[in-house]
């Protein structure tokens, strides 16, 4: 007890020195403290700032690859005089159309194949006039909007076009055409619309031609595939320099088109039977074959091609009441009949909703492709202004959505690059070597 008396002084002394390793104990446990919690918040971030970023990530990738739908109908809308494509028509306005030239911005689309269509006719010289008259009307308004707003637009023939007017800020403008009965009987025509831009012919559209037979003709059930004239008119895309688009063939037609074709071939809008069982989508074998040819599918954003929604009595009610009125739809010549035809059956589908498919199962369908022949054999192809938007991508401006869940699924941005743009280009590209070649 009176040593320790005798020597306070060590007493005071040692208290302070232990208070101070207690001090600088307690100063270092904070500090460790901070510093753990600023890595914790560095490293690891709240669910709202991983999607956020999840988000912004997918824009940047969005931005940077070469996007490219192979498939909308707009020229369909570019015809109607009052329609200008060069102005902005908000989403959803009636008669508004899917896709213009300020929309396609917002929704960093770079390039579009635009589809010159023309509904399957009469098999007759009148018919084939017709035809061929409505095919160069949709080509003289692709032509036009080239010429009407050069600041915005370009004409697209190769895939270096595509790059070019890329890097200038500038949508690329490439032309399909859907149905290729405008060539009729005469071979010729083939080339007549080659030098008018067109770079893909979809053989057939909803009936038989004189090409091939159709996947969805009800009145010719039987499946006759591709004539010996399609057998020409195939050489004859191969020769120029043309990609055969194998959408809404039969299935026949498809694997006699590819015992015949030196090119690679693209289904410009068409999507996954195993996932969706319609006739207009592609079955495990067709995919098979299409990637032995290096092909590629672009899978379409029609919603009863995605995903077959819930059965529906009333409204199937409804549209047997108007085929009754009605008799055979497609043998209706007079335009205003099939407008007020068109309205009816539109009203009927906005009385009954159907279940609208997403992007998700759009994307489903990628995966599935992926997995059976590999992500270098897919695309995609809206089909917009002729059937095309689904909830989550209901016009151009959504596109991003489409990249945003790629993202999600964890695709890389080679992958990414490669479903918007990098497939079909370098499918185009070595159709216009074969092309080459052969000359
Ligand atoms: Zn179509």
């Amino acid at each position: 007890m009176k040593r320790i008396g005798d020597c306070p002084q060590f007493t005071d002394e040692t208290v302070i020195f232990k208070k101070g390793i207690k001090m600088k104990k307690i100063a270092l446990t904070g500090f460790i403290i901070i510093l753990f919690t600023l890595s914790f918040m560095l490293t690891s971030c709240t669910p709202k700032q991983d999607e956020e970023a999840l988000k912004a990530n997918a824009r940047e990738i969005h931005e940077r690859v070469l996007t490219v739908d192979t498939h909308a109908d707009t020229p369909m809308v570019m015809v109607r005089s009052e329609w200008d494509i060069g102005e902005r028509h908000e989403p959803g306005q009636r008669r508004g159309g899917k896709i213009d030239l300020p929309r396609m911005k917002e929704g960093g689309l770079d390039a579009e194949f635009f589809a010159v269509f023309v509904r399957q006719g009469d098999r007759t010289p009148e018919g084939y006039a017709i035809a061929k008259e409505m095919a160069h009307k949709g080509l003289d308004a692709v032509n036009k909007m080239c010429k009407d707003y050069p600041e915005l637009v370009g004409l697209a023939t190769t895939p270096d076009d595509a790059y070019r007017l890329e890097r200038q800020g500038k949508r690329a403008a490439f032309i399909g055409m859907e149905n290729g009965f405008p060539i009729g009987q005469d071979l010729s025509l083939v080339k007549e619309y080659y030098d008018r831009g067109v770079r893909y012919i979809t053989l057939c559209h909803g009936g038989d031609n004189d090409i091939c037979d159709s996947s969805t003709d009800e009145r010719n059930p039987e499946d006759n595939g591709l004539s010996d004239f399609g057998k020409e008119v195939v050489a004859e895309c191969n020769r120029l320099g043309i990609m055969i688009d194998v959408s809404h063939i039969s299935d026949k037609s498809f694997f006699d088109v590819l015992q015949t074709t030196k090119a690679p071939v693209i289904a410009s809008h068409s999507s996954v039977r195993a996932v969706c069982d319609h006739p207009r989508n592609l079955s495990d074998d067709m995919l098979k074959a299409l990637a032995a040819h290096s092909g590629v599918i672009q899978i379409c954003l029609v919603s009863s091609f995605l995903k077959k929604g819930k059965p529906h009595p009333e409204r199937d009610k409804a549209i047997a009441a108007l085929r009754e009125k009605y008799e055979s739809w497609r043998d209706i010549k007079d335009e205003a009949t099939r407008e007020k035809l068109w309205q009816e059956y539109r009203e009927i589908y906005e009385k009954y909703p159907g279940e609208r498919a997403t992007q998700k199962d759009l994307v489903d369908h990628i995966d599935y492709v992926v997995k059976l022949i590999g992500v270098d054999h897919v695309g995609i192809g809206t089909d917009f202004d002729g059937g095309g938007g689904i909830q989550g991508c209901d016009d151009v401006t959504e596109m991003p959505n489409i990249t945003e869940e790629l993202v999600r699924r964890g695709y890389s941005e080679e992958d990414i690059q490669k479903i918007w743009g990098g497939n079909i280009m370098r499918v185009l590209k070595k159709v216009i070597e074969v092309a080459q070649e052969s000359q």
